[in-house]
C-alpha cells in the first residue's frame, strides 16, 4: 500500500494555504481573474502571489483548491475608474465612461450662450470603492449649473447696460447743462453788447424794443441793399442757428401767422401807433393770429424757409406801413 501521495504546498508571504495537484491551474485561474476586468474596474491587484512546493503527503489529506483560490482572491485590491465632468477647472458629476462624459458635454455645449463662462472639460477619477453613477443625474445637475450661470451672465449683461444707459443718460444731461450755460453766456454776452451799443435800447413813437435773439447772429444784409437782389432790401438779415428762438421786439398781437412767398414762414406783429415787426423765414411758428405776445414770448424758430440760402431771421419793421432800417432803433 502507497500511503503517500505527490502534492504542491501552497504558501503565500510564508502562509501555507493547503495543497494542490497542479501548480499551472491555480495560477491560471488567478491570472484569469485579474484580466476579466468588469465595468468600471480598471485595475485587479495581487501583491502576493502562490508559491509552491513538492511535497509527499497522506493520502488522506484532502485537497482545497476552490477554498485556496478564494482566500487569495480575496486579498485582491481593485481599482475603480470613472469619468468626472470638469466644469471651469472643478471637478462635478461622474460616469461611467468616457463616451459618457463627452456626450454630456456636447449636449451642453451645443446651445451654450457666447460669453457665459462655462468650460468642460473629462478628468478620470481612480478609487478603491465603487460607486453609483447615472448619465442622466450628472447631465441634469451640469445642465442646472448652466442655466444658473447663463442666467447670471444674463443679469450682469443687463446690469452693464443699464449702467452704459445711465452714463450715456448723465453725459447727455451734462452736454444739454453745458449747452444752457453756454447759451445763457452767450445770451449774456450779447445782452451785454447790446446794451453797449444800445441794442434793443431804442423805442419807436415811445414803444421800448428787445433784442429778437437770445444769441449774437451775424448781420448778413442790411436794409437798403441790394445785393442779388432785383429789389431794395425792406429788412435786417440775423444769420444764427437753425432753431434758434425768436422773440418779438415789443409786445403786440399776432396778425399774420404763416406762409407767405419769399418770406417763407412770417410772423407779423402789431404793436400799435402804426408800428409792426416782421419775423421772415422761420423754421417754425409757435404762435396764431389773435395772440398777444411779449418780449418773452417765444414766437418762432428760425429756419430758411421761402427764398433763402441759410437760416436766418429777417426782421422787419414798418412805421404806417414802410419798412424802415431796424438799425436805427435796434443796433
Ligand atoms: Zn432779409
Amino acid at each position: 500500500m502507497i500511503k503517500y501521495k505527490p502534492v504542491y504546498t501552497v504558501t503565500v508571504s510564508g502562509d501555507t494555504l493547503g495543497y494542490v495537484n497542479e501548480k499551472s491551474e491555480l495560477d491560471q485561474k488567478l491570472t484569469e481573474y485579474i484580466n476579466h476586468r468588469e465595468g468600471t474596474i480598471a485595475l485587479i491587484d495581487i501583491a502576493n502571489m502562490p508559491e509552491y512546493s513538492f511535497e509527499l503527503i497522506s493520502r488522506n489529506t484532502k485537497l482545497n483548491e476552490k477554498k485556496i483560490f478564494e482566500e487569495i482572491k480575496d486579498t485582491a485590491v481593485i481599482t475603480y475608474k470613472t469619468y468626472a465632468i470638469t466644469v471651469n477647472g472643478e471637478q462635478m458629476d461622474e460616469v461611467n465612461t468616457r463616451i459618457e462624459a463627452e456626450s454630456i458635454i456636447s449636449n451642453l455645449q451645443s446651445d451654450l450662450k457666447e460669453g457665459v463662462e462655462f468650460d468642460l472639460g473629462i478628468v478620470e477619477i481612480f478609487r478603491n470603492e465603487k460607486i453609483d453613477t447615472s448619465k442622466d443625474t450628472a447631465f441634469e445637475n451640469l445642465n442646472g449649473l448652466k442655466l444658473a450661470k447663463t442666467e447670471e451672465y444674463e443679469a450682469e449683461q443687463a446690469r452693464l447696460e443699464a449702467e452704459r444707459i445711465a452714463a450715456e443718460k448723465a453725459a447727455a444731461e451734462e452736454a444739454a447743462r453745458q449747452e444752457a450755460a453756454r447759451q445763457a453766456a452767450l445770451y449774456a454776452q450779447s445782452k451785454a453788447a447790446a446794451e453797449a451799443t444800445s441794442y434793443g435800447s431804442g423805442n419807436i413813437s415811445g414803444i421800448n424794443l428787445s433784442y429778437p435773439l437770445r444769441v449774437s447772429p451775424l448781420i448778413t444784409s442790411r436794409f437798403g441793399e441790394y445785393g442779388s437782389r432785383r429789389y431794395v432790401h425792406t429788412g435786417v438779415d440775423l444769420a444764427t442757428s437753425l432753431g434758434t428762438a425768436i422773440y418779438p421786439i415789443a409786445s403786440g398781437t399776432v396778425v399774420f401767422a404763416g406762409w407767405q412767398g419769399s418770406y417763407g414762414n412770417l410772423i407779423q406783429i402789431d404793436h400799435g401807433d402804426g408800428v409792426q415787426s416782421w419775423y421772415g423765414h422761420c423754421n417754425e411758428i409757435y404762435v396764431s393770429v389773435g395772440e398777444e405776445v411779449t418780449p418773452d414770448t417765444c414766437i418762432g424758430a428760425v429756419g430758411s424757409t421761402g427764398n433763402s440760402t441759410g437760416p436766418h431771421l429777417h426782421l422787419e419793421i414798418r412805421i404806417n406801413g414802410n419798412a424802415v432800417n431796424p438799425q436805427n432803433y435796434l443796433y
